[in-house]
């Protein structure tokens, strides 16, 4: 059966190169990097090998990358050290932020002292600049944390203005950015963020491993207590493989970046072109100035996500993503209907009107192993629905 995987902000293939990569280190490199020994020496040098790789590509220093076992530990890591270790009085947040951080708010709000305020989403899906403005200008120790790119919609928050505005009004400011990482250029020197996470799974490489970048002078305790690993701030003894395996496949990912976005960017042309020849009702969430110039659509989304709200029945809605995927079409519905539950995506419900909740948004999200060939083979399927 022919399979087609449209659905890269979920989680990505890995790299051929990456594989091939984690593969000698797992065979090879196997000594414990706590170790004092030439094995153990060998993996620690690997690690900083690897450190330094993702330094050079974000443009910060080693010494503030710190290695997590995925996304989520990161955002957990730096909210909840926020909290406890710089006396955080405030956390100014938004409701469309991935539950790694809103479940981790939620839960530390029960334990710690602080406030948290919801900045306004624009009917677009945007944050409200304004807003945020308005709220830092109260005087109380803050952290913003606010994602760059959005998992389900793909707005992108411009991070060279907000970070400014935090720092305008000495706020810390924490980014969520793992569906970006790996996908444009992050320039962490020129770019006054405090924490931002990654998750290598969302770039080509392995599952089990991101990272937090802690700016240097920010002092914060770990979550997870034993050995000194990753300078006492992260016990454990670290995955060698997938820490090499994260940092190859962003080298390869800013290598290629140019290439790719372009490509990709393509895709996601023609296939909105292809899904409004289809269904011209069609509407995307999260577009707030689609223009048009020489037959081209310029998106303000990022370049590989594409939702979708598609002009079909209620009894369609039910079955679509069943439809789609018997015909080994892998999308993402961008709501938890499909497991029979018809609570709507927390993202989509805090922009939509209900009308356009009750019809199903389609999450297309493209990589540079998708062709024309995948996207009409997906709207054919549709077609046929
Ligand atoms: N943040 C965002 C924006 C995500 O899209 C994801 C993954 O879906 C996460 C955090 C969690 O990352 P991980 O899967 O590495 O825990």
């Amino acid at each position: 059966m022919k399979k087609v995987y449209l659905d890269n902000a979920a989680t990505t293939q890995l790299r051929p190169e990456v594989v091939a990569e984690m593969t000698k280190v797992l065979l090879e490199d196997f000594g414990n990097p706590s170790s004092t020994h030439a094995f153990g020496r060998n993996s620690k040098n690997l690690i900083e090998l690897s450190r330094k790789s993702i330094a050079k590509n974000l443009h910060c220093t080693a010494q503030e990358i710190i290695f997590t076992s995925c996304g989520t530990e990161a955002n957990n890591f730096i909210i909840q050290s926020c909290i406890r270790d710089l006396k955080i009085e405030r956390i100014i947040t938004s409701k469309i932020e991935h539950h790694a951080v809103l479940h981790t708010i939620e839960i530390l709000e029960r334990q710690y002292d602080f406030k948290v305020d919801f900045v306004n989403i624009l009917p677009t899906g945007d944050i409200d600049i304004v807003h945020l403005s308005d709220l830092l200008s109260s005087n109380q120790k803050t952290l913003v944390s606010l994602m760059h790119v959005n998992n389900e919609i793909g707005t992108v928050l411009n991070l060279d203005r907000i970070s400014k505005i935090c720092k305008q009004y000495h706020a810390y400011f924490h980014t969520d950015t793992v569906q970006s990482v790996g996908k444009t250029i992050i320039n962490l020197q020129e770019t006054p963020i405090d924490f931002l996470v990654a998750s290598a799974h969302k770039f080509h490489g392995p599952k089990g491993i991101g990272f937090a970048f802690i700016r240097k002078g920010i002092v914060l305790n770990p979550i997870l207590l034993g050995g000194e690993q990753e300078k006492g701030l992260r016990a454990g003894t670290e995955s060698v493989h997938n820490i090499v395996g994260l940092a190859n496949a962003l080298d390869i990912s800013y290598l290629h970046l140019v290439e790719e976005q372009k490509y990709i960017a393509s895709l996601k042309q023609y296939c909105f072109k292809e899904l409004i020849n289809t269904f011209p009702e069609i509407k995307i969430n999260g577009e707030n100035n689609i223009e048009i110039s020489n037959s081209d659509y310029h998106f303000s989304t990022f370049y590989n996500i594409l939702n979708v709200i598609l002009p079909l029945s209620e009894e369609k809605t039910a079955m679509l993503l069943f439809h789609l995927d018997i015909k080994g079409i892998a999308v993402s519905r961008g709501s938890a209907c499909q497991s029979g539950s018809s609570k709507p995506s927390h993202v989509l419900a805090e922009f939509l009107n209900e009308a356009d909740l009750k019809k199903p948004s389609l999450r297309i999200s493209f990589s540079h192993y998708n062709t024309k060939d995948d996207i009409d083979y997906l709207i054919d399927t549709l077609k046929s629905i």
